[in-house]
Formats: C-alpha cells, sequence, structure tokens
C-alpha cells in the first residue's frame, strides 16, 4: 500500500508522547490504513534509558500494515543515526524522528535509505 500521509491527530499524539517520555527515548511502529498512517503501537521494552536507541526489530509487532517507524531523538539531532540506517531498512515505507520541543516543526520524516521525505499531514 501506497502511503499517501499521516493523520494530523496521530502526529499530535506521537508529538506528546514523545514529550512526555522526554528526554528518554520512544520507538513505535506506524500503521496504516487506506495508505493512511492512523495509528502506532508503542514497541514494548525500548523506552529505557536516556541513550537507549537498543532498537529491537524482534520485538515489534510487525503486521502487513506497518507503515514504518517513529522514535525520538532527544538530543535534538533530527537525521537518522546509523544505528536507524539498519533499523530503516528491516521495515516499512516512512521513519519519522522527533526532537525537543516536540512541537509542530519539530519532527521529520525519512525513507528507508535515510532520504528525508515530505509526508503529508492529513487533517
Ligand atoms: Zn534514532
Amino acid at each position: 500500500m501506497e502511503i499517501r500521509g499521516i493523520r494530523r491527530e496521530c502526529l499530535d499524539t506521537l508529538r506528546a508522547v514523545g514529550n512526555s517520555q522526554h528526554p528518554r527515548e520512544f520507538v513505535a511502529v506506524l500503521r496504516e490504513t487506506n495508505g493512511v498512517i492512523e495509528e502506532f503501537d508503542l514497541a514494548p521494552g525500548t523506552v529505557v534509558t536516556e541513550r537507549s536507541a537498543g532498537f529491537s526489530p524482534e520485538m515489534m509487532p510487525l503486521d502487513v500494515h506497518t507503515a514504518g517507524s517513529a522514535h525520538s531523538h532527544p538530543s535534538g539531532a533530527l537525521r537518522p543515526s546509523d544505528a536507524d540506517m539498519r533499523f530503516f531498512g528491516r521495515m516499512g515505507q516512512y521513519h519519522l524522528i522527533f526532537g525537543p520541543p516536540y512541537g509542530e516543526e519539530d519532527w521529520r520524516a525519512f525513507r528507508r535509505d535515510g532520504t528525508p521525505v515530505f509526508l503529508e499531514v492529513i487533517e
């Protein structure tokens, strides 16, 4: 399924999660419905320490509606790390990174190869 965008409510909730977890990192799996990212699952066991970045794709609830991932960089660096790049290639089409202060502009979307990409916010 080609992803057309992300629902505003879903994006706002992800920002709120990022803010509530700060300075810890959160990781979530994004799920689409009819090509729109509508929901997410927080990945179990990934919200641990301030320097975690401990992705464990095996623990992710993968299914055919997996659109990609979302996670935060409490450092504020809105670009994929080397570990992120290895992770991105394993699932989904779009990968979102959030950073403080978790405002409307404090996130970026990337393709599996780490290329920044525009992701439409659907009201
Ligand atoms: Zn990262």
